[in-house]
């Protein structure tokens, strides 16, 4: 060999790409960027005095189990804090679990259209992705359950599940955790936990608490937003925990994410205001777009996949470009298998009502 060469699994990752930001507006539009699941509402103004507060002693390294954090975050969700691990988002903690319990030979299963970064964090570890059939852009126990072989080390369920929407309710995912091997970890990823308003839904808090193979996960990326700052956790038996705490870098978490994410939890206001926001725009969306004929699938999140038809001229791609030049920035979903459609954020109202407004003018071109 003449030159260094990553393992082979490593190659085989295609490169996640973000959500457009910039967009090529006409005329200087202002620009709605609505790609990347981003609260409308920005971080809590108490976030960000205490982000403002941190950075003063920005010169000391964090206290590098994250305590203060976890034990906020144990006092929110009524959680012992001993089971919470603090990551640089909760990508981190995905990738945290698959270096520790996958490797090379062992597989981890993840559904049709669930998010892209298990597969990335799968071959990142060395194991084999594993894609179980999804059932009208839904998870499927039976079909996750199908896939589980003795190599199986992992299951990742995004619950809800970015970019289709879609959730499972409790009583699958329990019939999903009951009937996997004891020696296979359960993931749920409940990243738009705080956004879903149906009863049958979970997080996954009960089952992380008392089953030895559950472990959820969350970030203040999407309600909270601090998607900037990087900040997520997750919770789950204590021995899994210390797994991951022996391989976490020890500074994971800055502290002025920390800082922020304690004053964030502390702000029950400004996070009722952002479950409002969704729970009135998120109907208002799909009942819109759904007026002008096009499919929307039902999500739980505060994001919702457009169809567009197959036809010249009115195809997702076709879309993308109409609403980018006028300053509305939606997410193309190809690389989920879904090129088909657009995955749209609900945004400010005036976000809300310029894409419907630029969606009626796009489905009535001629
Ligand atoms: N899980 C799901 C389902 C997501 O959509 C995202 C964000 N795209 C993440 C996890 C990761 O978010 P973060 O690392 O910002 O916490």
């Amino acid at each position: 060999m003449t030159k260094p060469a990553p393992r082979e699994n490593v190659l085989a990752i295609d490169i996640y790409v973000p959500g457009k930001s910039a967009a090529a507006a006409r005329n200087g539009a202002r620009v709605f960027k609505l790609s990347a699941n981003e609260t409308p509402l920005g971080p809590s103004p108490r976030a960000i005095a205490a982000a403002r507060q941190s950075i003063e002693h920005a010169a000391a390294y964090p206290e590098g189990s994250s305590k203060l954090l976890r034990a906020a975050i144990g006092a929110a969700h009524n959680l012992d804090p001993a089971r919470i691990i603090a990551g640089a988002g909760s990508d981190e903690i995905l990738e945290l679990l698959a270096l520790a319990f996958i490797g090379p030979g062992d597989e981890a299963i993840y559904s049709q259209y669930g998010f892209l970064e298990y597969k990335i964090v799968t071959l990142a570890a060395g194991g084999t992705p594993i894609v179980a059939p999804e059932t009208n852009y839904t998870a499927n126990v039976d079909a996750l359950l199908a896939a589980v072989t003795a190599k199986t080390k992992m299951v990742f369920l995004a619950n809800p599940n970015n970019p289709t929407g879609t959730y499972l309710p409790l009583s699958e995912v329990t019939r999903l955790a009951d009937a996997l091997p004891k020696n296979a970890i359960l993931v749920l990823d409940a990243a738009y936990a705080e956004y879903v308003t149906t009863t049958e839904y979970e997080a996954g808090v009960a089952l992380a608490t008392q089953r030895d193979n559950v472990v959820m996960t969350r970030t203040f990326s999407k309600i909270y937003g601090l998607a900037g700052l990087r900040l997520g956790w997750g919770y789950g038996p204590a021995e899994i925990i210390d797994a991951l705490n022996r391989i976490r870098s020890p500074f994971n978490v800055s502290s002025v994410a920390s800082a922020a994410g304690i004053a964030a939890l502390e702000d029950r206001a400004h996070l009722g205001a952002a479950i409002a926001h969704n729970a009135e725009w998120l109907p208002w969306l799909a009942q819109n777009i759904a007026a002008l004929g096009l499919e929307v699938l039902p999500s739980v999140g505060n994001f919702l996949a457009i169809r567009f038809p197959d036809e010249d001229g009115r195809r997702a791609a076709d879309a993308d470009k109409f609403l980018t030049e006028r300053g509305l920035v939606l997410r193309a979903i190809a690389a989920y298998g879904m090129p088909e459609f657009l995955r749209l954020t609900v945004g400010s109202r005036e976000a809300n009502e310029r894409v419907v407004a630029a969606l009626a003018e796009f489905v009535g071109r001629r």
